[in-house]
C-alpha cells in the first residue's frame, strides 16, 4: 500500500518546501524506493502558464506538456519518478473540476460545498499517484499554514489521512526558528504558534524541519519537541547552505531525516546509496576552471524568472569542472549601454526564452555581437528567434526582419506564427507545449553533443521559423541542423564558421539534473572554458 508523506510550511514563504521536499524525494530514492511527487498550489490560477514571471518566477514545462510550477523544477532535477499533469494542482484547477460536474448534474441537485465536494476533489487528485508501483507519495503543500487560501487543502490532508489510516501518512511541517540578534538567540516561538495553528485545524504534524541560521541547542530542541508535541528525535535542523543547493540532502542525512521517515511509515528499505551525489559535491567544491556567463534576458534580475537555465548552467559546471560565475543582464540594459560595455568580458552568452517586445532588440545586439566577436553563444526558444533575425538583418542583408509577434507588418517575418497556432484565441494551454521529437543533421554540433541523431525535447512556444527563407539563410552560412521528423518545422541553427553558436526553438534546461547535464548546455559550456583558456594563453602581460 502506497504510505502518503505531506509537508506543509509555517512562519514565512520562501522556506524552501519545494526543496526540503525533493530532497527527501530523493534520499527515499537512494533507499530503493519508488517514489512519486505532487505539489497543491492554493491560488487560483488554472495553472501558472498565462501567470507573469515575475509574480510566479519561471513556468516549468513537463513531458505531457503541461505548465507547472517552478518546484516542480526541483523535483525533476533531484528524483527520478515520472511527473505528469497529476503533479501539480491549483485551486483553479480544482475548482474548474467540481464546477463543470456541477454544470453535467453530477451532484444530482445537492447543494455544492467547499466540504465535501472540493476536499474531495482534492482528496481523489492525491490518491490518484498512489498505485502497486509507488511506496511513497510526497505532497506538498503550497503557502504557508494561516492563509485563508490554503484551508481546504489541509482540510482535505487531515481527511485523507482519517480515510486511508493516520499510520500510513506522516506530516512533516517545515518552519523557521529566527535568530534575534538583540537578545543573541534563537527564537522557538514562531514555531510553536504555526504548530498551534495546524493542531487547531487537526493537523498533529509527526516531524518539524527548522530553518535556521544557526545550529539549534539540545534545549531548545527539547523547548519546541515538547510546546508542539512531537519527540525530540523529530525535530530536524535544516541550516540555511550558502554554497549549494545540491547540499540540503546531506544536511537531511546529517540529522537522519530519511531514517526517521522510513521508520515512522514503516517502509522496507536499502542502506542509503550516496556515491554518486558526493562525487557531485566533491567535484562542485573543486573546479579546475573559473568561467562566466551571461545569460541576457528580459527578466534578468528576477532570480526566478530563469531558473531551470541557471541550474542547468551549473550542472554543465560541474561536468565540465567549471566555476561559473553568471551575469544576469537586462536586455534592455544592452539596448541602451550598448553590447561591448555590458558584455565584453564574457566567456559565453546565453540568451533565454520569453514572450512580448520589451528588450528584444537588447537580445538581437547581444547575439550579434557573440557573433561578430567568435563568444560561444546558446540561443533558447525566443533566443533562437531573436538568432535567426540578428542573421537576416545583418548577414542575408533583410534590414527589417523580425519576427509577427513584435511587428505584423515586417516585409521580412523571418519568424512567424505556427499553421496550428492561427485560429487559436485562448491563452492558457494553447503553444505547442512539451516533448516533441526532432532529427538532426550529421556532422552538426548539436549531433556531435548528443551523440544521436535523434531527439525529444520539451517546447512552449506559438511562433517558428518561416520557410519561405530556409534557402536564403542556408546559401549565407546558417546551418539547420535540426527539425521535426518531417522537415517540417526548425528546432535548432548552427553557425558552422564560430566556434561555437547553437540556438535552438525548444527548452533543454528543463530535462538538465546535476547527475546528468544537458548535452548542449555541456558543450556550451565546454567551448566557453576553451575560449577562457585561449584567452588567458594569449593575454599580453606586463613586462617584468
Ligand atoms: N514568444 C515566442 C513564441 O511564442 C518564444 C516563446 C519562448 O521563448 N518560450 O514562439
Amino acid at each position: 500500500m502506497t504510505k502518503h508523506i505531506f509537508v506543509t510550511g509555517g512562519v514565512v514563504s520562501s522556506l524552501g518546501k519545494g526543496l526540503t521536499s525533493a530532497s527527501l524525494g530523493m534520499l527515499l530514492e537512494q533507499h530503493g524506493l519508488r517514489v512519486r511527487m505532487q505539489k497543491l498550489d492554493p491560488y487560483i490560477n488554472v495553472d501558472p502558464g498565462t501567470m507573469s514571471p515575475y509574480q510566479h518566477g519561471e513556468v516549468y514545462v513537463l513531458d505531457d506538456g503541461s505548465e507547472t510550477d517552478l518546484d516542480l523544477g526541483h523535483y525533476e532535477r533531484f528524483t527520478s519518478g515520472p511527473l505528469t499533469r497529476d503533479s501539480n494542482y491549483t485551486t483553479g484547477q480544482i475548482y474548474l473540476s467540481v464546477i463543470e460536474k456541477e454544470r453535467q448534474g453530477r451532484f444530482l441537485g445537492k447543494t455544492v460545498q467547499v466540504i465535501p465536494h472540493i476536499t474531495n476533489e482534492i482528496k481523489s487528485v492525491i490518491r490518484k499517484l498512489g498505485g502497486d508501483d509507488v511506496d511513497v507519495v510526497i505532497t506538498e503543500i503550497g503557502g504557508t499554514v494561516g492563509d485563508i487560501e490554503s484551508l481546504p487543502f489541509l482540510e482535505a490532508i487531515r481527511q485523507f489521512a482519517q480515510d486511508v489510516g493516520r499510520q500510513q501518512c506522516l506530516f512533516i511541517h517545515l518552519t523557521l526558528v529566527p535568530y534575534l540578534k538583540a537578545a543573541d538567540e534563537l527564537k522557538t516561538k514562531p514555531t510553536q504558534h504555526s504548530v498551534g495553528q495546524l493542531r487547531e485545524i487537526g493537523i498533529q504534524p509527526d516531524v518539524l524541519v527548522c530553518r535556521c541560521e544557526r545550529g539549534i541547542s539540545r534545549d531548545d530542541r527539547e523547548k519546541i519537541a515538547l510546546f508542539c508535541n512531537v519527540p525530540i528525535d523529530a525535530v530536524i535542523e535544516e541550516r540555511d547552505k550558502d554554497f549549494s543547493i545540491y547540499e540540503v540532502p546531506l544536511s537531511l542525512v546529517d540529522n537522519q531525516l530519511d531514517e526517521l521517515v522510513i521508520k515512522r511509515l514503516g517502509l522496507v528499505a536499502k542502506p542509503l546509496e550516496l556515491h554518486a551525489w558526493l562525487d557531485l559535491l566533491h567535484r562542485l567544491r573543486n573546479p579546475q576552471h573559473e568561467i562566466s556567463i551571461a545569460v541576457v534576458g528580459k527578466y534578468a534580475e528576477h532570480r526566478d524568472a530563469y531558473k531551470s537555465i541557471y541550474e542547468a548552467i551549473d550542472h554543465a559546471g560541474i561536468s565540465q569542472q567549471a566555476q561559473i560565475r553568471i551575469g544576469r543582464i537586462q536586455s534592455g540594459d544592452v539596448e541602451r549601454e550598448g553590447a561591448e560595455r555590458l558584455l565584453g568580458g564574457y566567456d559565453g552568452i546565453l540568451v533565454p526564452g520569453g514572450f512580448g517586445e520589451r528588450g528584444v532588440e537588447g537580445k538581437v545586439d547581444a547575439i550579434q555581437f557573440a557573433r561578430t566577436r567568435s563568444i560561444p553563444f546558446l540561443g533558447i526558444c525566443l533566443g533562437m528567434q531573436c538568432a535567426v533575425i540578428e542573421f537576416g538583418r545583418n548577414q542575408v542583408g533583410l534590414s527589417k526582419a523580425h519576427s509577427t509577434e513584435f511587428d505584423k507588418n515586417t516585409p521580412d517575418p523571418v519568424i512567424c506564427l505556427l499553421d496550428e497556432q492561427r485560429n487559436v484565441t485562448r491563452v492558457g494551454g494553447t503553444m505547442r507545449l512539451g516533448n516533441q521529437p526532432g532529427v538532426l543533421t550529421a556532422d552538426s554540433r548539436a549531433a556531435a553533443a548528443y551523440g544521436s541523431d535523434s531527439i525529444n525535447e520539451r517546447h512552449r512556444h506559438r511562433y517558428e521559423f518561416n520557410n519561405d527563407y530556409r534557402q536564403r539563410f542556408e546559401e549565407h552560412g546558417l546551418r539547420f541542423a535540426g527539425t521535426s521528423p518531417d522537415g517540417a518545422l526548425v528546432e535548432i541553427v548552427e553557425l558552422p564558421a564560430h566556434p561555437w553558436f547553437v540556438a535552438v526553438q525548444y527548452h533543454p534546461e528543463f530535462k538538465s539534473k546535476p547527475l546528468l547535464p544537458h548535452p548542449l548546455l555541456r558543450d556550451f559550456v565546454g567551448a566557453a572554458v576553451r575560449r577562457r583558456h585561449h584567452r588567458d594563453q594569449t593575454a599580453v602581460r606586463p613586462e617584468k
